[in-house]
């Protein structure tokens, strides 16, 4: 069998690896001059530097056994455990350990973040009438707590933790898809009564509590960045890899394909791990019924600005700080202390500072120079912490966009995506996935892209 994979991002690449010994021909195309899509780690003079993905959750044992089987264990590393901050109204203050998402089962925790009118809302909810909620539904997270709590949580806390995973503002996500132990716990409230949020995440609380400690880090890396892992993964996949080579249509031939942009070859099967716009684009000649249901899927643009400093003096002693949506006079959204965060990298001296700009539906990633995104990311830095990064010896900057960085996992988006799996199965040697089809974390995207690559 002749096998195409469009896109060598994590996902196309972790494809080409599960048919390593399928006795199948594996051609990956990948339309930039480099491998790894959303990963990418950029050589900066003190050490290889992550500017995409820099952690994966560690509590997924799928992953962290799949790294051991490509012969990465010994590359895991573990964050500091420092805490971090959220910036609200000129001030920097502790982010709540509590909750789920940032949502949180009362105003205990949360009472410095919010005002004394909007800690007694939440503390009120358990006595309003329940949730309308139907088993199995979905709903908009910022809508959802809004309604519940009020718009302070939802702006000073939730969203900005949120859109550190998704770029996008809880009023951009569904519940079900982004945090998905909420949705399964109010199904299970609702089979036996009223719905409350506060109940809800105080059950989650509580089971979490219960949990065996001693499990390690919630959250791991890779020593020397990401690349360790998509240059593993092509390696071993033994597949022929072509870069600078874009795909820019699939064309039906006999029981076959053929690409436009590839080898001259019939491919048996053809795996689309490309970002859903482009997938729509790929599919609309030979399943165009299948490209318009994947057409609602949007993508949100976003921005890092990698910065190294000689002097650390005056960084904060945290991981990071988030930026409350909604702040005026600061463009950021957020920042990563990374050689607080990661021990490996505070080894190397200096400090490394990750700035993090855009949200769905902000420009900023399209419209702003690269010498402006510096200069915010400075200006931004000096602002909410003190830290005078001119100052402190500006010795390295990469700026990396990423257009389209992420798929937005609206309410609607579970139900785009299981249209398209079953439009998919009348469409014979066809198959997605990526970080639209299964989740977008690292271990989301190797998980299914390893389902999809053993279907037959
Ligand atoms: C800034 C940022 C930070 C992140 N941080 C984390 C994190 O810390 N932890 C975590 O778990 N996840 C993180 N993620 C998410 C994670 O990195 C991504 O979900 C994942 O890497 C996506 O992999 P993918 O293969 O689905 O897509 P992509 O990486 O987008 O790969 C798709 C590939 O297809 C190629 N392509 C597109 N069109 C064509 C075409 N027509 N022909 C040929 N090739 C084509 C692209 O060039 C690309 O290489 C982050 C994402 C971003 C953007």
């Amino acid at each position: 069998m002749n096998i195409a994979i469009i896109g060598a991002g994590l996902a196309g690449l972790t494809c080409a690896y599960e048919l390593r010994n399928s006795g199948h021909a594996v051609d990956v195309y990948e339309a930039t001059e480099r491998i790894g899509g959303k990963l990418h780690t950029v050589a900066f003079a003190a050490g290889p530097t992550d500017m995409g993905a820099e952690a994966f959750i560690a509590r997924r044992h799928d992953a962290v056994d799949f790294f051991t089987e490509l012969g990465l264990a010994g590359s895991l590393v573990e964050p500091s455990g420092l805490g971090s901050l959220v910036y609200i109204d000129g001030e920097t203050r502790p982010l709540p350990r509590g909750g789920i998402m940032g949502v949180p089962s009362s105003s205990v925790g949360v009472a410095h973040l919010v005002s004394p009118e909007a800690a007694s809302l939440i503390d009120a909810e358990s006595d309003a009438p329940g949730i309308d909620w139907e088993i199995g539904g979905d709903v908009n997270v910022g809508k959802l707590v809004r309604e519940r709590y009020g718009d302070e949580i939802v702006d000073h806390v939730v969203s900005a933790l949120l859109g550190g995973v998704y770029s996008c503002t809880a009023d951009d996500l569904g519940l079900r898809a982004t945090i998905p132990q909420l949705a399964e716990e109010f199904d299970r409230l609702a089979s036996a009564g009223p719905v409350h949020l506060s109940a809800a995440v105080r059950n989650l609380e509580q089971a979490r509590a219960e949990l065996p400690t001693g499990q390690g880090a919630v959250f791991n890396s890779f020593r020397d960045g990401y690349q360790e892992l998509y240059e593993a993964l092509a390696e071993k996949s033994g597949a022929n890899i072509y870069v600078d080579a874009f795909i820019s249509g699939i064309a039906k031939e006999g029981e076959g394909y053929r690409l436009n942009g590839g080898e001259d070859e019939v491919y048996d099967r053809v795996i689309l791990a490309v970002p859903a716009p482009t997938a729509a684009l790929l599919l609309k000649k030979v399943a165009p019924d299948v490209a318009e249901a994947v057409a609602p899927v949007k993508l949100a643009d976003s921005v890092v600005v990698g910065m190294r400093f000689a002097d650390d003096t005056g960084l904060p002693d945290n991981s990071g700080i988030l930026v409350a949506a909604g702040t005026e006079n600061v463009t950021a959204k957020a920042f990563t202390f990374s050689s607080r965060k990661w021990p490996h990298l505070a080894e190397r001296g200096g400090a490394l500072v990750r700035a993090s700009f855009g949200r769905f539906g902000d420009t900023i990633a399209v419209r702003a120079s690269e010498d402006d995104l510096v200069d915010w990311a400075l200006d931004d830095l000096l602002t909410i912490t003190g830290f005078d990064g001119r100052a402190a010896g500006l010795e390295e900057i990469y700026v990396q966009r990423w257009f389209g960085g992420l798929p937005r996992y609206d309410e609607t988006h579970l139900a785009t995506v299981a249209k398209v799996s079953a439009l998919l199965r009348a469409v014979p040697g066809i198959d997605v996935t990526g970080a639209w089809v299964g989740g977008v974390g690292v271990p989301a995207v190797i998980a299914n892209a390893r389902e999809v690559a053993r279907r037959k």
